[in-house]
């Protein structure tokens, strides 16, 4: 080959390189901020008070298209200096990104009797596995389906007690009998159940939420890609927001439970298998394996 030749194939490397680059970058911050953004909590006779949205802009809301530094709703309270952004990182310092190219599906405001095992049973026909934040006091009314999650290999996160969203502007006494009673609940179901993350109902997350879970040694966990599958917006929207939002390294957030989730099921149909097609799917790492 000649020196020229060699030259051209360097050339060509680099271009390939950048566009890459560009492309990831673009993917990222193509993520649309959150369509909902301060519209407030679902609220339904029929179901619990819950979806992971903030119900105002008092809190930081999703990270949108990447974290690149402090949320602009983010409490003065925070120290600046806390921590150094990087793409992981969501509100206070809260994972967005699996920190790889692979992507995680997470699962709140379960268990559910009527919702978990659907999803469950998706997961296991597709081989995949996932991660569940699950709320206190359904773990203490469904020890059972606490108990199938961890047996299937499934990674466990604290969704808090009752899926209280201003659990973070409470004394750091309340955050952390909080914190604590929610893992009494799930390990008095699944004793050996690895509790390595919390995820703070509504994403309203602040500086005493996301230190006190770091002290009882779970990792803050937020989101990259919210299909708001808690509103129920049907099955090919949920779909088509997943996939439109995902790339490397998303973590997706969707709920098996907290209303009817009849369109989160049918939308994983699709969605599962789409997804593999492009993404290794992974549980998020417990430190135990
Ligand atoms: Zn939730």
């Amino acid at each position: 080959m000649s020196a020229s030749t060699l030259r051209a194939a360097g050339m060509v490397t680099l271009v390939v390189a950048a566009l890459l680059g560009s492309a990831y970058a673009l993917g990222r911050s193509l993520v649309p901020d959150h369509p909902h953004r301060g519209t407030g909590v679902a609220a339904s006779v029929h179901n619990p008070h819950y979806g992971d949205q903030p119900p105002s802009t008092e809190f930081p809301g999703p990270p949108g298209g990447g974290y690149g530094g402090p949320s602009p709703d983010a409490s003065p309270s925070a120290p600046d200096n806390a921590r150094q952004p990087d793409d992981s990182e969501g509100p206070y310092g809260a994972r967005t990104s699996t920190g790889s190219t692979r992507i995680a599906l997470t699962f709140d405001d379960g268990p559910d009797p009527q919702w978990t095992p659907q999803v469950l049973a998706l997961l296991k026909e597709y081989g995949v596995k996932a991660t569940f934040c699950v709320v206190g006091e359904n773990a203490e009314s469904h020890p059972d389906l606490v108990r199938s999650i961890v047996a299937d290999g499934h990674t466990i996160c604290n969704h808090s007690w009752n899926h209280d969203i201003t659990l973070g502007k409470r004394s750091p006494g309340v955050i952390r009998d909080d914190l604590i009673r929610t893992n009494d609940a799930i390990r008095a179901a699944a004793p050996d159940a690895r509790i390595a993350y919390f995820r703070q109902p509504g994403g309203a997350w602040t500086y005493p939420v996301v230190s006190t879970c770091e002290e009882l040694g779970m990792t803050p966990l937020h989101w990259a890609v919210d299909p708001t599958d808690w509103q129920a917006p049907g099955a090919a929207t949920i779909t088509d927001r997943v996939l439109a939002q995902t790339g490397p390294g998303s973590i997706v957030l969707m709920h098996d439970a907290g209303g009817d989730r009849s369109g989160t099921v049918e939308a994983l149909q699709h969605l599962l298998p789409a997804l593999l097609d492009r993404f290794q799917l992974e549980a998020l790492p417990t430190g135990t394996t």
